[in-house]
């Protein structure tokens, strides 16, 4: 029998292992889940399986050859349903973009499938089903997805990709067998782009705290490191993280101005204001970096910016008080020691203090221009 290899599937050992010895032992399963953060690999993982389950080589599957796996891998095959995926990870696009607004699966796709899957397959082996952000079908799709679930068609097999598995009815999750997507550790992270991507391995050559910041950022998942590095300037502006952490770059810049000359590092990003900040300038900024026109969205960036700049203030506080260990929001110690040298250290662990309660007030309080209001007057505080 061909030898089964997901090596283009990089880490995920135990996610691996659990899938290659099932096939092996003939015990698959009708339905799996794949669980992880965006860009951890779900829809990877998903059609290698796929492409391994009817890939004709005789050596290795899925051999990525074969014209099974090619009609697999560019979902090209009648006897492949894809629903609920914002790209296909095999088509030279990167996976995890950030996507539009996210839309929900309802039950006529699920119906539509449903019918489908007791149809035998002509072309495949199997009759296989991908759906994307699972997470976010609906009540009535979950119900109608659970009846193919409780009955499956001989041949059928679902790969089911969630971010969040508590969005799923308990039903559903009963009848699917669950695999977790690996969450690198930053070093790890590091060390596959640097040797599975040129560009990546370029930009640790130009830029190195550059690439360390977008492996922070990525949060252990491969795909969204990728996004990082490959993305346009204009995406990288979209992407929620990659804008809280610019914004708080900017904030603290900001805060800190008028004790820098505007060649100094620690305004990278910001426009060189050299007067005195005040709560009103701060606030200015804060707003200046939220997106406008939606109350939620707006609130969603505030949110997210509140969060970059309490584990800002965390490294801060970290250097002022001269620990060791793994800063969270700085790629080097370099910046943030100059800053902390600027406030004691007892008004930066105050400033994360308040900051932390401000994040949970966001939940209760809807109020944008009241919320960025109360964090200019928190981030005013590091100047006292
Ligand atoms: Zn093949």
């Amino acid at each position: 029998m061909a030898r089964i290899s997901l090596e283009c599937l990089y880490g995920n050992g135990v996610f691996k292992e659990t899938l290659v010895r099932a096939i092996t032992d003939g015990r698959l399963s009708h339905a799996y889940l794949f669980e992880g953060v965006q860009g951890s690999g779900k829809a990877t993982a998903a059609f290698l399986s796929a492409a391994t389950l009817c890939c004709t080589s005789e050596e290795v599957r899925p051999c990525m050859q074969c014209p099974t796996c090619r009609k697999i891998l560019s979902a090209q095959s009648p006897d492949l349903s894809v629903i609920g995926l914002d790209a296909l990870p095999f088509d030279g696009h990167d996976p995890a973009k950030p996507t539009e607004k996210p839309r929900s699966i309802g039950v006529d796709a699920i119906r539509a499938l449903r019918s489908d899957a007791y149809i035998l397959p002509n072309d495949l082996e199997y009759k296989l089903y991908i759906i994307g952000h699972a997470d976010r079908m609906t009540v009535q799709a979950q119900n109608a997805l659970l009846k193919i679930l409780e009955e499956p068609p001989t041949g059928a097999v679902f790969f089911l990709l969630c971010e969040n598995r508590a969005a799923l009815l308990p039903t559903v999750l009963s009848r699917v067998q669950r695999l977790n997507m690996e969450q690198f550790s930053d070093d790890a992270l590091y060390a596959l782009l640097c040797r599975y991507d040129r560009e990546a391995s370029m930009l640790s050559a130009r830029d190195d705290a550059l690439l360390r910041l977008y492996v922070r950022l990525a949060d252990g998942a491969y795909g969204r490191a990728l996004f990082y590095v490959h993305a346009q300037k204009k995406e990288l502006a979209q992407d929620e993280a990659y804008a809280a952490h610019e914004g708080a770059m900017q904030c603290l810049a900001l805060l800190f101005a008028d004790s820098y000359s505007d060649d100094s590092p620690v305004l990278r990003g910001g426009e060189g204001v050299l007067e005195r900040p005040s709560l009103t300038s701060v606030a200015a900024r804060i707003t200046s970096l939220l997106p406008g026109k939606d109350g939620a969205e707006n609130r969603s960036r505030l949110r997210a910016l509140t969060g970059a700049l309490c584990v800002a203030v965390r490294d801060l506080t970290m250097c002022a008080c001269g620990v060791e260990g793994q800063l969270l929001f700085y790629p080097s110690h370099e910046q943030p020691a100059v800053l902390a040298a600027r406030c004691r250290a007892k008004t930066l662990s105050d400033t994360g203090r308040a900051l932390c309660v401000l994040l949970e007030d966001m939940d209760a309080n809807p109020n944008v221009g009241m919320l960025t209001r109360s964090l200019a007057g928190v981030l005013m505080g590091l100047r006292r």
